[in-house]
């Protein structure tokens, strides 16, 4: 059976018809609506063979957020709850513009006596007075306007957390203050379980506002300022409220984000119709989960806008997928790179390695090869001994890379060598990435020379890579990428293999450049039938080490305690 989430906001109950302009909703309260609702929707779920497992409920549940509109929101959601057997807890709810009792907002802040006075909206609590009571009342548990709640949904196999945001830091009883808005201070509060405990989930927002639309008043005022924050804790989709109309039905997608509104659920509004929406599982894909959006719409057989009717599905082009991703919406294509495919078209097969090289006739490459070995002997950058950076790296020797990037002299030396390369085995790209600290200053050199996209990748060699990396991006298509050392190219091997590192998402070259090349070239001949489109430069070809054995076990020095092993990793 499939798992489905019911989507509904902009409910505007109340008794009180305040004879501003807007109808609020007393239809709710007769008897079949709901129970209408209930009974259709069931129906659908039937036919779909899903369950109804989540009611987000996306602000603006009053419209007064008067004690009296609490009274029914929690009637009705009594209604919903008992009707779809589910708990309270089944049940996730932000408030919206309407949630906040103005009348109170103003007084608290006319009797308020603090020097200098706040604002009157950051009377938090005054402002969502009722709103907390019938929040306490639903759920037993207090809302705090200040701090985004999670909340963990398991389904199946997957993991999804609800992150709950209130969008409404500086809406308030003045006209003035009429918009959307995030508070980042509030927002980074829930970073490190984000980040930690929810690490692996799939996050989605819940959140009053559409950051996503074009109207200042409707969207989130300071979206720019949060949006990175959002994105780097892995929050890319939104399921919003506050517009009331047929239009920004649209599920909207872009490069990363993925936004959704639904539209007024119980308003009597003769422009509009009610609608919901049901997000209905279908598949995981290479990080995305793909919901399908099926939108009812109330429609009344006849009897004028506020007559009996029925909730039929929506066949407009407002249903598409809702996609929620850990690392952005977007579902990464096959890097064309990892095809494996032998380089017969490229390379004659038996000159694969050499070609890859910088062959030794070529006067300027010897020298340069020489130069940077003079600078290591001076440096006494070579260093013996047994240096385990990883599981699958592990060497006899290391080249101490940091000590030839200090002085300037030295860095205009490499800085040549890495142009003559280019220039030599005409090198083309268009974007660089540099590989560890190291590769970032190389990368760098050759960022700033040829003005294109840069990146870099911190700690490469690690399996358990830093989720920065993963977000490290350029847009290109030719990728040059530049190293210190390569051995045995394991680390080329795991961000080619790894399809979560987005700055290959669009490449279909990858040259690499390195100072030195330490490894075997019989490696490097296995590693370019299995990626076609990769060849790596050495500017020196000359020191090689040993390679620890494949399991840590093999090597003798680590087996029988022989001497210091230098491990740069834990296994955790
Ligand atoms: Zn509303
Ligand atoms: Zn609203
Ligand atoms: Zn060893």
């Amino acid at each position: 059976m499939k798992t489905a989430i019911l989507h509904i906001s902009d409910l505007h109950l109340t008794e009180f018809n305040p004879g501003n302009g807007r109808i609020p909703s007393r239809t709710i309260s007769k008897q079949y609506y709901i129970e209408q609702f209930i009974h259709d929707t069931k129906e659908k779920l039937h036919d779909w063979d899903a369950e109804l497992k989540k009611v987000v409920v996306t602000g603006d549940l009053a419209n007064e957020g008067s004690r009296d509109d609490y009274e029914i929101v929690f009637k009705e959601l009594t209604k919903l709850k008992e009707g779809f057997n589910l708990e309270s807890q089944d049940f996730i709810i932000v408030p919206g513009n309407h949630d906040i009792h103005r009348g109170k907002n103003s007084s608290v802040h006319q009797d308020s006596d603090a020097v200098p006075k706040p604002e009157p909206n950051q009377f938090h609590d005054a402002k969502f007075q009722y709103f907390i009571k019938f929040y306490n009342d639903f759920f037993g548990n207090d809302f705090e306007p200040c701090k985004p709640s999670i909340i963990p949904f398991e389904f199946d196999d997957k993991k999804i957390a609800f992150v709950c945001l209130n969008s409404n830091y500086k809406e308030s009883c003045m006209s003035k203050d009429h918009y959307g808005y995030l508070n980042l201070e509030d927002i980074l509060k829930i970073e490190s379980a984000l980040l930690g405990e929810f690490k692996d989930y799939y996050k989605v927002a819940v959140v009053h506002h559409n950051p996503n639309l074009d109207s200042a008043e409707k969207s989130i005022k300071n979206w720019d300022e949060v949006k990175g924050s959002l994105n780097s804790m892995g929050i890319f989709s939104f399921l919003c409220g506050h517009v009331h109309t047929s239009e920004n039905l649209e599920v909207k997608t872009t490069e990363t984000n993925c936004f959704c509104s639904v539209g007024s659920f119980a308003k009597e509004d003769p422009e509009i119709s009610n609608t919901s929406a049901l997000l209905v599982y279908e598949k995981e894909e290479s990080g995305v989960l793909f919901f399908k959006l099926e939108r009812l719409r109330y429609i009344c057989d006849g009897n004028g806008l506020y007559g009996k009717g029925a909730w039929d599905i929506d066949t407009t082009k407002y249903n598409k997928d809702i996609k929620i991703g850990k690392h952005g919406v977007k579902v990464k294509q096959c890097v064309p790179i990892i095809s494996a495919r032998r380089p017969t078209d490229i390379l004659p097969e038996t000159t694969g390695v050499e070609q890859a090289f910088l062959v030794e006739e070529r006067n300027e490459q010897r020298i340069y090869s020489d130069e940077i070995l003079s600078m290591v002997r001076e440096k006494n950058a070579v260093l013996s001994g047994h240096f385990h950076w990883s599981d699958t790296s592990r060497s006899h020797g290391w080249i101490d890379t940091g000590s030839l990037l200090i002085e300037d002299r030295d860095i205009e030396i490499i800085g040549k060598a890495i142009f003559s390369v280019i220039k030599t085995k005409e090198v083309q790209f268009d974007g660089i990435v540099g590989l560890g600290m190291e590769g970032n200053i190389l990368g760098a050199l050759v960022a700033a020379a040829t003005n294109k996209p840069y990146t870099y990748i911190p700690v490469p060699y690690r399996k358990a890579y830093n989720e920065y990396e993963l977000y490290a991006k350029v847009n290109s298509k030719r990728i040059l990428l530049l190293a210190d050392v390569i051995s045995t190219a394991s680390t080329i091997t795991n961000i080619i293999s790894n399809t979560d590192y987005r700055f290959l998402s669009e490449a279909e070259e990858l040259r690499v450049i390195t100072l030195f090349f330490t490894g075997d070239e019989k490696r490097l001949k296995e590693l370019y039938e299995k990626f076609e489109n990769l060849r790596i430069y050495a500017i020196c070809n000359e020191i090689k080490f040993g390679h620890c054995g494949k399991e840590p076990e093999e090597c003798p020095i680590v087996k029988h305690k022989l001497e210091q092993i230098h491990e740069f990793y834990t296994k955790e």
